[in-house]
C-alpha cells in the first residue's frame, strides 16, 4: 500500500506546519526574501520603482538592511529546502535572496537615488505593507484560527497579486481618487470648511468614520444591485477562503469608484488632512482585520464596530446582500440589511449557488463575470432583535 499522496498543487500542501517541518523557516524566509528583493529593486531603480514622495526618505541603511535580510532569507530558505518535501517556500526564499544580490551590488549611491522623475511604481509601498501586514496578521491567524487552513492556501498568489497591484499602482489610483474631490471642493463655496477643520481631531475622526461609511454603505449596496457595478464587485466575492489577504481582491474599478466618492464627500465637507490621515490608517487596518481567519467573536464590539464575524457573513455563499457597512454595523440595522446569527460563522464563502468567478489575477482583471446579479430577487434580511 502506498502512502497517501500530498496535495499536488505546487504551493498548497498537506505537509505539516509544526516546528521542524521546514514550514516556519520557509515562510519567514520567503517573506524576508521578497522584502529584500523589493528593497533591492527600489534601490536599483528608484526612479521607476519608488514613489516620488517617499524617494527622498529612503534611509541610508536600507542597502545594508536589505543585504542582511537577503542573507537571512538564503539561510532560512536552505533550511526549508533541506527539511521540506515541497520545495516552493524554500525556492522562493533562496531565489529572491539570490536575485537581490546583483541588484544591491549595482545600485547607485543614495544621493543619486534621491533624484528621479515625478512618476514611480510603489514597490517600496508594497514592501513595507507586506512586512507590516504579515507581522500583524499572520501570527493572529496561526494562534487563533477560525478555520484550519494553511497561510499559503489555494489562490493565495492571486490575492497577493491584487495586493501587489494596489500598492504598485498607488500613485495612479491616488490621483484618480483625489481629483474629483479636489475639483468639487474647489468649485463649491467654503465658508463651513474652515470651521469644520478647526474642530478637535477626535471629533473630526468620528465624523469622518460616519460620513465615509454612509457613502461606502450605499456605494457597496449599489455594487450588489446594479449589474454593471456588480461585475466588478463580484471579483471580491469570488474569494472562497477568508484571511487577511483575501480583502485585497478588489477590482481596481470597484476600489477607485468607492474611494473617489468617499473622498469627494470628505473633501467637500472640509475635514482636516491630519484627521483624514488618521482615518486612512484606521480603514486599512480594519478592512484587513475583518477578512482575517481569526475566531475572535468580540461580542461587546459587535453592535458598534464591524468585526470579522460580521464581514464574514457578507461573504457567505448561502446568504446574499447583507452587512454592507465597512465600519458601523448599525447602518445595516437602520437600512434593513443586517444579518448576524447569535453564534455562528458562515459555513462557506463565495458566490451564490456554487458559481465560480474567473480564476487568477489576469482573468479576474480582464475577464469579468456575467452581468447577471446572483440570485433572481434581492432579499434584504434582518436579524430578529436579541
Ligand atoms: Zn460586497
Ligand atoms: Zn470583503
Amino acid at each position: 500500500m502506498t502512502a497517501p499522496r500530498p496535495n499536488s498543487h505546487w504551493l498548497v500542501t498537506d505537509e505539516p506546519h509544526r516546528l521542524g517541518s521546514g514550514w516556519l523557516s520557509g515562510t519567514i524566509g520567503a517573506v524576508l526574501g521578497l522584502a529584500a528583493l523589493s528593497a533591492a529593486g527600489s534601490l536599483r531603480w528608484p526612479q521607476l520603482l519608488t514613489l516620488p514622495e517617499l524617494r527622498p526618505h529612503l534611509p541610508p541603511w536600507l542597502a545594508t538592511a536589505a543585504l542582511v535580510t537577503a542573507v537571512l532569507a538564503f539561510v532560512l530558505g536552505t533550511v526549508s529546502l533541506w527539511l521540506r518535501r515541497k520545495k516552493t517556500l524554500g525556492a522562493i526564499a533562496v531565489g529572491a535572496a539570490v536575485a537581490a544580490l546583483p541588484l544591491l551590488a549595482s545600485a547607485p549611491d543614495l544621493p543619486t537615488a534621491n533624484a528621479g522623475g515625478a512618476l514611480g511604481l510603489g514597490l517600496d509601498v508594497f514592501c513595507v505593507q507586506l512586512i507590516v501586514y504579515s507581522v500583524l496578521f499572520v501570527p493572529l491567524e496561526r494562534l487563533w484560527p477560525l478555520r484550519d487552513q494553511p497561510t499559503f492556501r489555494a489562490e493565495w498568489w492571486t490575492d497577493l497579486a491584487w495586493f501587489a497591484s494596489s500598492a504598485l499602482l498607488v500613485q495612479v489610483t491616488t490621483f484618480l481618487v483625489l481629483t474629483p474631490g479636489q475639483a468639487l471642493a474647489a468649485a463649491l463655496p467654503n465658508w463651513w470648511r474652515e470651521h469644520l477643520a478647526a474642530w478637535p481631531l477626535p471629533v473630526q475622526f468620528v465624523g469622518i468614520v460616519v460620513v465615509s461609511d454612509l457613502v461606502q454603505y450605499w456605494v457597496h449596496r449599489a455594487s450588489h444591485t446594479l449589474p454593471w457595478l456588480w461585475r466588478f464587485h463580484a471579483i471580491h466575492h469570488g474569494a472562497e477562503a477568508m484571511d487577511w489577504l483575501a480583502g485585497s481582491r478588489l477590482h481596481v474599478v470597484d476600489a477607485v469608484l468607492t474611494r473617489a466618492l468617499v473622498f469627494a464627500a470628505l473633501m467637500t465637507l472640509g475635514f482636516a488632512p491630519a484627521a483624514i490621515g488618521a482615518y486612512l490608517v484606521f480603514v486599512a487596518a480594519q478592512a484587513t482585520f475583518v477578512h482575517a481567519n481569526v475566531r475572535w467573536r468580540l461580542r461587546w464590539l459587535e453592535p458598534w464596530l464591524v468585526t470579522p464575524r460580521f464581514h464574514h457573513w457578507h461573504h457567505a455563499s448561502a446568504v446574499q446582500n447583507v452587512n454592507f457597512a465597512v465600519h458601523l454595523p448599525w447602518l445595516d440595522r437602520l437600512f434593513g440589511s443586517h444579518h448576524l446569527p447569535a453564534h455562528d460563522w458562515p459555513p462557506h464563502y463565495g458566490l451564490a449557488g456554487g458559481q465560480r468567478g474567473p480564476r487568477g489575477f489576469w482573468r479576474q482583471l480582464l475577464t469579468l463575470p456575467g452581468t447577471e446579479r446572483r440570485g433572481a430577487a434581492i432579499t434584504f434580511r434582518t436579524t430578529t432583535p436579541p
